[in-house]
């Protein structure tokens, strides 16, 4: 029985790199047990400043099997997002990488789909089960470090040896039982590049995230206007931040990606600091129609564009 468990996953995971995912791994759906009091604490310390859906769903969110029914395994897979280009303008402000191509939700949730379906045509016809790309209460990242994909950098971010960090996460939570895959040792040694290059001192040294100081939430999710405190620290963001990733070796050797469908929309990348700068509702919808910054609502965008411009007015 282990023998065909092992020859399902070989199957699973061939599949997977067939329909462009970098990499899979497998996971035992199961109660996430250091990181059930790591999420209590940041939660109860207010970390996750208005981010109030994190504190939604807290049994379900620590494990996939109360998320699931009948959840046995969970299939984790990664898709590298490292961009081949650069935004054009070195003087634009600066959005996350993850945001140059098609919304990824769009094009993960299709091949999750593919594969979920190819897993029951041909492997297990009784397969129940769902697949998310950050669609649900899941702790993506810390799955995917149990299955064997990488470690929780200082940076809080998912380090694949190979890919490095720029990749997004995405699982099928099913019935059917497979062999977890081998955990991977942490290998940020005594580095610590990313807690020091951190503009706004966001990372604690227990590798906890201060959501409230970390640039990508205060440009992405957070409702409220920018406090004042970060004025001039902000270091050209207007959507995410990437600074911790990009200073952080493991991401240095990683090799830009080739699934098509999250190619930079070249839109986007040839925008200058003045068009940026002039940004309005119209261009907004035209030019990040199919973006992951559409996230921000071009109220959100425009703010963060003003909290750039208002520190050259003080
Ligand atoms: S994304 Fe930016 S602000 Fe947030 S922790 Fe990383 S370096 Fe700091
Ligand atoms: S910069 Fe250094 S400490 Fe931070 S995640 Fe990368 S290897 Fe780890």
């Amino acid at each position: 029985m282990e023998l065909l468990k092992t020859a399902y996953s070989e199957l699973i995971k061939q599949k997977a790199l067939e329909l462009g995912f970098d990499a899979c791994g497998f996971a035992k759906a199961e109660e996430l047990v250091p990181e059930k009091g790591i999420l209590k604490d940041w939660l109860e310390n207010q970390m996750h400043g208005n981010m109030h859906y994190m504190a939604n769903h807290f049994e379900k969110r620590v494990d996939p099997s109360k998320l699931v029914e009948g959840a046995k395994s969970v299939i984790v897979l990664l898709s590298n997002y490292t961009p081949k280009v650069k935004q054009a303008d070195p003087e634009a402000p600066i959005i996350a990488r993850y945001a140059y191509g098609t919304d990824y939700h769009f094009v993960i949730k299709d091949q999750l789909e593919i594969l979920f379906q190819y897993i029951k045509d041909e492997i297990y016809p009784s397969l129940e089960g769902r697949y998310f790309v950050d669609s649900a209460p899941v702790l993506e990242r810390s799955l995917a470090a149990k299955a064997g994909l990488g470690w929780i950098g200082k940076n809080t971010h998912l380090i694949h040896k190979k890919l490095g960090s720029y990749v997004f996460i995405s699982e099928l939570i099913i019935n059917l039982d497979l062999p977890p895959s081998e955990p991977i040792k942490d290998a940020c040694g005594g580095c610590t590049r990313c807690i020091d290059a951190c503009p706004t001192q966001a990372i604690l040294p227990s590798r906890i995230l201060d959501a409230r100081n970390c640039i990508s939430y205060l440009t992405i999710e957070n409702k409220d206007s920018i406090p004042e405190n970060f004025q001039g620290k902000m270091e050209n963001r207007v959507f995410g931040c990437d600074i911790c990733q990009e200073v952080c070796p493991w991401t240095w050797k990683s090799r830009p990606h080739n699934n098509q469908n999250l190619t930079a929309v070249t839109k986007i990348m040839q925008l200058t600091k003045d068009e940026w700068h002039n940004l309005n509702n119209e261009q907004f919808i035209d030019i990040f129609r199919k973006s992951a910054v559409k996230r921000a609502k071009f109220s959100g965008l425009r703010r963060n564009i003003n909290f750039l411009l208002s520190k050259n007015t003080k």
